[in-house]
């Protein structure tokens, strides 16, 4: 598919007006233990500067382990990293 090329000032503009969405939406923090980004939504369990992923209840001390078990935390963890790639292609294929 052919494209033509948008000037400088409009792809930024809208590519800081899809940023600004996406940071009202919900802030990308990162991981103080994996490093991995993620969203910091208000209703997310545990530390607030920990991904889903390091807040499951077996990084919480004396926490009973009910619920998911690892091989469901691996399949949450693939299906965030899978979302973010989407998010990452949708803000930054315009550049390339
Ligand atoms: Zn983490």
């Amino acid at each position: 598919m052919e494209r033509r090329a948008p000037s400088p000032v409009s792809l930024l503009t809208e590519r800081m007006n899809f940023r600004l969405l996406v940071d009202m939406a919900f802030p990308i923090k990162v991981c103080a233990v994996c490093s991995e980004e993620f969203e910091l939504k208000p209703d997310k369990p545990g530390f607030a500067n920990r991904c889903p992923a390091c807040s499951e209840p077996d990084h919480v001390e004396a926490a009973t382990k009910t619920g998911i078990d690892a091989d469901e935390r691996k399949t949450l963890k693939e299906a965030n990293e899978a979302r973010r790639r989407a998010m990452r292609d949708l803000l930054y294929r315009k550049d390339s």
